[in-house]
């Protein structure tokens, strides 16, 4: 058997969740396993690639250990307050310990129909799935949290969406935990104090035990989360990422980036960039992530407030004290990797200011995201590269003033130049999952069940920051006729 389950989730009272086993497919087929990943969960890779592996990954056979269940939650949708939502196409196989000593859920995405997929079919299409494979797969390398891609696997089933009918594939995502903002909102909109106190206490025991000896636990939990949600956003900006769909349903009380969706890298610096085809009305744009974090950190407040204060006025009081901390707590992450971004060490009056003259060039140029702060390095080295730096942008003029500023501000520094380059192409990565190659590899495997395309692009995210000159063309921002304008749910 491939997993040594250990669970804790199934071990609480039966209203948290339906026991239900996936629904066996067609023909499962392996399209991939993440080998280091099942190296750091105690997985055998063998144990997953075998016959009864697949069957595993697939839903078509129960491993030993494990107690199949679909979590209910509940979630404010583009703002809409959804009284039930829960698994509605994933089924949490359990828990297992990896080598590292941490505790992992192992749930499978895409394995049926289960009492909380209203009028889903419960399944998931494969472009979906490998682009959650992909993309998340590179957060991770990126530095991001998130929840990774152990296995994906072909169906052989055919479902239908709005696009036509499609392959089916199911992905065995693994996570800190799979509680989310909405688990407690659940809990706390249909008045079961109780119940919100017991996940309280199961994500203080399994994800911030450091709250366990605080004078207020739940206080310290809550300011727990807010804490590790702001670095993530902190992050998600820093890199140009667009989840898509930031419901409270899809925000993790692990703080990992979770539900990747209609999510998508920008190219071109556009704070108002939107991918998603559902998000209308751009409430989910790169701009606007931090501000949308903070709105769904006060629903999980809300949901707490039972636990949060003897009476209701000391409550309030408490949770308005830990959500008023988080706009600065997102600023101490962001500025903090600005500086990195552009090679501040030190810490100046007028640094922000010139981050941020950067960027509106940048805006005003249509220069790309990722390349620009790439070849912003070169720059820092010798201003011989400045040329290939200004050729991203429409019109360079702009920017060679400010690179004089800039220059200016680094003689202040006393890091030298190699050094700062070095340190710089640390944090600012020169592959991105680009959209426009995602969108190729999902093709490739749909239309011609050519998965070379996505193992390659696999291979050239797993190394980021590396030079990789046998695969710059990955590194290029789309050619006009190539730019993907939305990307769709595929729900
Ligand atoms: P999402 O915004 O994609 O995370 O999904 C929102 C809700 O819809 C969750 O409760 C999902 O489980 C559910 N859902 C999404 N797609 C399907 C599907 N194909 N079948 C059943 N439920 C689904
Ligand atoms: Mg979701």
């Amino acid at each position: 058997m491939p997993f040594r389950f250990d669970n804790t989730y199934a071990r609480l009272p039966e209203r948290f969740y339906s026991r239900l086993d996936p629904t066996p497919v067609a023909q499962p087929r392996l399209i991939e396993v993440n080998e280091a990943l099942a190296a750091q969960i105690a997985a055998a890779p063998e144990a997953l690639t075998s016959k009864v592996g697949v069957e595993i990954l697939a839903g078509n056979r129960i491993p030993e250990g494990a107690e199949p269940l679909a979590m209910i939650y509940a979630g404010h949708q583009f703002g809409n307050w959804v009284p039930r939502l829960g698994d509605g196409r994933a089924i949490l196989l359990g828990e297992v310990i990896g080598v590292d000593g941490v505790r992992r859920d192992i749930q499978l995405k895409g394995s049926g129909p289960t009492p909380y997929s209203r009028n889903g079919d419960g399944r998931a299409a494969l472009g979906p799935i490998l682009r959650e494979y992909m993309v998340s797969e590179a957060m991770n390398v990126l530095g991001v949290p998130t929840t990774r891609s152990l296995a994906a696997v072909a169906t052989g089933e055919t479902i239908l969406r709005q696009e036509g009918p499609l392959p089916g594939a199911i992905l065995t995502r693994i996570s800190l935990s799979h509680l989310r903002v909405g688990t407690f909102e659940y809990f706390g909109n249909h008045g079961d104090v109780e119940g919100v106190r017991l996940l309280a206490d199961y994500a203080i025991q399994r994800l911030y035990s450091e709250a366990r000896i605080a004078k207020e636990p739940y206080c310290a939990f809550l300011d727990g989360v807010i804490a590790r949600t702001a670095a993530l956003i902190a992050r998600w900006q820093l890199i140009g990422f667009i989840h898509g769909v930031m419901n409270t349903d899809n925000v993790s009380i692990a703080g990992e980036t979770i539900d990747y969706g209609p999510c998508a890298f920008m190219d071109t610096y556009d704070p108002q960039t939107v991918f998603s085809s559902i998000d209308r009305g751009g409430r989910y744009a790169y701009i606007n992530q931090p501000r949308i974090a903070h709105w769904n950190l006060v629903r999980l407040a809300q949901a707490l407030l039972p636990l949060l204060g003897e009476r209701e006025d000391q409550a309030i009081k408490a949770a308005q004290a830990s959500i008023d901390a988080y706009p600065k707590l997102f600023e101490q992450n962001y500025f903090a990797g600005l500086r990195a971004k552009v090679g501040f060490e030190a810490k100046e009056e007028g640094d922000l200011q010139i981050v941020g003259e950067l960027f509106r060039h940048m805006h005003d140029g249509r220069a790309d995201f990722t390349l620009t702060f790439r070849r912003l390095c070169d720059s820092a080295e010798t201003d011989t590269a400045d040329t290939a730096l200004g050729a991203l942008f429409d019109n360079d003029a702009a920017l060679k003033v400010w690179l004089v500023k800039w220059r200016e501000r680094l003689g202040r520094e006393t890091v030298s130049p190699d050094e700062r380059a070095a340190r710089m192409r640390r944090v600012n990565p020169r592959y991105i999952p680009r959209n426009h190659r995602i969108e190729a590899a999902i093709t490739a495997a749909q239309e011609r069940g050519d998965f070379a395309p996505f193992r390659e692009l696999n291979r050239v995210l797993a190394k980021p920051f590396e030079e990789q000159p046998e695969y710059t063309a990955y590194a290029e921002p789309p050619k006009p006729d190539e730019v993907v304008q939305q990307t769709f749910c595929g729900t």
